[in-house]
């Protein structure tokens, strides 16, 4: 059967989800769809009330529930059946996502949905296999680092990739034994609602995950000043990162995970395998139409093959070809807003202006969509805006190198450290580089992540603070309490 379908006749469950049941709510957010620009409703924005009341449900689910204290087996079983239902509701889900986001429903059924499933059930296995610790002390005491669920965790997402973003949060947080209330972003929230329903049918207590809609200035504020809310686990831009941190310096203290912007370079030595150099990186800058916050957005090219690289790069940027996320065949996102492209499109012609030279793109498309062109940029030096600023779009930059100092040199940004690509068959320059590179990330002779999930996810500098994915995102929704028995 095919998943193309008619946006307009989705139902959405436009409304916060607390306690488990769906609480509508009108006004708020007009919200369009960025494959045609239409106006389809709006994103409730709810209050410290709504925040309190949710919070307030997240304890009380936590306390009748036990959710942290039941059999770990437990939790690990139920999260399995979730991310099977998830599995189960693929087609529903991806319609819904599709409609709102820039992601195509074919690729969300296919990666995303599937993806996010499989990561819940990743984090489930951890419920019954991580512990506190016997330490060694003298034979008078007895030593023991026992480990606890925080309680509520707060969570808030970005647009960019709704689902797998919820799926990150949720999934560690719920099988360390937190409860959960999540803000998902204002432009894409109602898949993340509908994920939060199908936590209740296949049977997760009700209570343990809650949604709440909004935007960052009032509900995200009230969400992360909230004194109940024991941890934060954010995604999002490194402006809004900077404004939680503030926010809850001023109002308290806790724990935080940020992870952040990016502007991650792909360093391509003469020693490569060109094409597949040239596919990883055009692939990178065009899927999703670059809004990916590890996309690799900096080409860094040894000079002897920059012509050749380039050009082949050139040419896939220039074989995408954009259509609405509801058809199935779909390959290339519209941007999320109209705002967003013009600051896409305000970003590339400051780059010309400021000397840099389009060999491909730089325009709008002309389409009812939100749609930009592939757009590669040429003559960049490390103050043009196409380098300094994280355009969040399909803008690629080209840069060339003669030594590996002045590779590193580019390739070092003063903002961000969240991904970076290398491409070489040179064993002893891979591990010198996989040393020397700033960022959380480094993949060689790939650019993209695997299905390996254990393998964290983070940002150096101010791409963010601490990992989410793998065992550390799973420690991340634990405390530690150090005792101590004297015999
Ligand atoms: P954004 O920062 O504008 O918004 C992200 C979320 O934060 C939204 O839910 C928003 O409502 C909320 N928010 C905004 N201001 C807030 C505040 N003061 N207090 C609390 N919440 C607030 O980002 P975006 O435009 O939705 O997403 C794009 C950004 O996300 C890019 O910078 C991208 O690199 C980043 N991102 C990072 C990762 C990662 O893993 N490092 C993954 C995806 C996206």
């Amino acid at each position: 059967m095919s998943l193309s379908f008619d946006p307009n006749t989705i139902r959405l469950p436009v409304g916060h989800f607390i306690g488990g049941e769906l609480i509508p709510a009108e006004g708020g957010i007009e919200m369009r769809r960025p494959s045609d620009g239409k106006s389809y409703t709006a994103c409730p924005v709810a209050g410290v009330d709504v925040v309190d009341r949710t919070v307030e449900s997240a304890k009380v689910a936590l306390k009748t529930s036990n959710w942290g204290g039941v059999r770990p087996r437990e939790r690990t079983r139920a999260l399995q059946a979730w991310a099977d239902l998830i599995e189960a509701e693929a087609e529903t889900l991806a319609r819904i996502e599709a409609l709102c986001s820039t992601r195509p429903v074919g690729q969300l059924v296919a990666g995303d949905i599937a993806i996010t499933a499989e990561q819940i059930r990743f984090f489930a296995e951890f419920a019954d296999k991580e512990g506190s610790e016997l330490v060694p002390t003298d034979d008078a005491n007895l030593g023991m680092i026992m480990s606890e669920p925080y309680g509520v965790v707060g969570a808030i997402t970005p647009w960019n990739f709704p689902v797998s973003m919820a799926g990150w949060k949720l999934g560690p947080a719920l099988a360390a034994g937190n409860a959960v209330v999540l803000k998902p972003s204002e432009m894409t929230p109602f898949s993340t609602v509908y994920i939060a329903q199908l936590a209740v049918k296949a049977g997760l207590p009700v209570g343990l995950i809650n949604v709440v809609l909004g935007d960052g200035p009032t509900t995200g504020t009230a969400l992360t000043g909230h004194p109940d809310i024991a941890k934060i686990s954010f995604t999002g831009s490194s402006r809004a990162g900077s404004a939680i941190m503030e926010n809850v310096a001023r109002t308290g203290v806790k724990p935080m995970t940020l992870e952040l912007g990016g502007k991650s370079p792909q360093i391509v030595f003469a020693d490569a395998d060109l094409d597949r150099a040239a596919m990883a990186i055009a692939g990178s800058v065009t899927f999703n139409a670059g809004q990916a916050c590890v996309a690799g957005t900096r080409l860094i090219v040894e000079k002897r093959v920059a012509d050749r690289l380039t050009a082949s790069i050139l040419e896939r940027m220039k074989a995408v070809r954009p259509g609405p996320t509801w058809n199935e065949a779909t390959q290339y996102s519209p941007i999320i807003s109209e705002r967003q492209r013009a600051r896409i499109d305000s970003i590339v012609k400051a780059a010309v202006e400021a000397g840099a030279e389009c060999l491909t793109g730089g325009n709008v498309m002309d389409s009812p969509g939100y749609f930009y062109e592939p757009t590669l940029i040429a003559n960049v030096d490390q103050a043009n805006p196409a380098i300094i600023e994280e355009i969040f779009g399909p803008v690629l930059t080209v840069q060339t190198f003669e030594t590996e100092e002045e590779a590193l040199a580019l390739a070092s940004h003063p903002t961000y450290g969240l991904a970076s690509g290398l491409f070489t068959t040179d064993l002893s320059r891979t591990i010198r580089f996989a040393r020397k590179l700033e960022a959380g990330t480094v993949w060689v002779n790939r650019y993209s992540r695997s299905r390996d999930h254990i393998l964290p996810t983070g940002g150096y500098k101010r791409s963010g603070i601490g990992k989410d994915l793998g065992r550390d995102s799973y420690l991340a929704n634990r405390r530690t309490k150090s005792v101590l028995i004297s015999l």
